[in-house]
């Protein structure tokens, strides 16, 4: 098998580097796990997000493990749920998440909802960079924050967070949050690139007249859009062709002008839940 070229990387504002395309792995079922995972680091991906609501952790570690690949050649993700923010929760939630991944440490850990319900996620991220401190995260981060939220943990802790990982894709694109985001050493990783199979987004005449010209397809032209923005992005799939298909995007580059026509597709479109809901 041929050395798949390798995805460029990103360095995060603690100095750490992130492959800015990643596997992710939500709703991929537990017991297909390994195999999908192990099919991804074969095609060449090195970073893989995971959480533990997924509840797909161990499959993810077994696939790590069987890959023989040295753990620093590796980048993984996983999140502490939204019932687990008090800090003692906290602090037993990465070590539960470890124990399923077989690791010493991840590479990054994030806050994955705000749930503003619960009114905690400022008291959350100071156990964050407890266990960032204790060296069972790399890197800490958080997900689905908005700015004011971003704004607060800012203000309230000694520590920027290195992402804020959102759902984002043409048809929402998320400026303000970006733009905030970036100003302040955030970088983006964008959740539900493909917006999740939930618009036809693959067949609108932007995307596939960018496809046509480079002989690549529409999935890989919006990938290609991500990465060219600047966000760091992880598709899902269960299949291996499209595993692969989502990885083969490094021979070609869009131009200016087919990059602004998909910016053109923002419709502010959200296709998941809005973080006010999710509690
Ligand atoms: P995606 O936008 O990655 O879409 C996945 C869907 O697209 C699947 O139905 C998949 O089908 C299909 N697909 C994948 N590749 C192709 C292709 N080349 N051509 C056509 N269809 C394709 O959605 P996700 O929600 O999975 O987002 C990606 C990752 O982001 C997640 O796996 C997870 O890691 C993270 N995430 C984080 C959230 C958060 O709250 N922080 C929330 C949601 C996701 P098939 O499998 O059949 O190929």
């Amino acid at each position: 098998m041929s050395t798949p070229t390798p995805a460029p990387t990103l360095t995060l504002n603690d100095g750490f580097t992130i492959p800015q395309l990643g596997f992710g792995v939500f709703k991929v079922d537990p017991a297909e796990t390994e195999r999908i995972v192990t099919d991804a680091l074969e095609v060449g991906y090195r970073h893989i997000d995971t959480a533990a609501i997924y509840g797909n952790e161990e499959g993810v570690g077994r696939a790590i493990a069987a890959s023989g690949i040295p753990r620093d050649e590796l980048f993984i993700t996983t999140k502490l749920w939204n019932d687990r923010q008090a800090p003692a929760e906290a602090h037993k939630a990465i070590d539960e998440s470890l124990a399923k991944l077989g690791l010493d440490y991840v590479d990054l850990y994030l806050i994955h909802w705000p749930a503003p319900k619960n009114g905690i996620y400022l008291e959350a991220w100071l156990a964050m960079e407890e266990i960032k401190a204790a060296g069972k995260a790399r890197s800490i981060g958080v997900s689905n924050f908005l700015v004011p939220q971003l704004e607060e943990i800012i203000a309230g802790s000694n520590t920027v967070p290195v992402v804020n990982q959102i759902e984002l894709h043409p048809a929402f694109a998320q400026r303000e949050i970006s733009t905030f985001a970036r100003a302040n050493g955030i970088e983006i990783e964008a959740w539900g690139p493909l917006g999740q199979g939930k618009y036809e987004l693959l067949e609108l005449p932007d995307v596939t007249a960018a496809a046509e010209a480079h002989g690549k397809t529409a999935a890989q032209v919006v990938i290609r859009w991500h990465l060219q923005t600047g966000n760091i992005v992880f598709p899902k799939s269960n299949n291996r062709g499209r595993i692969a298909e989502n990885f083969d995007v490094f021979d070609f580059e869009l131009t200016a002008d087919e990059m602004a026509s998909i910016d053109a597709l923002d419709s502010g479109k959200r296709v998941a839940s809005h973080p006010d809901d999710v509690n």
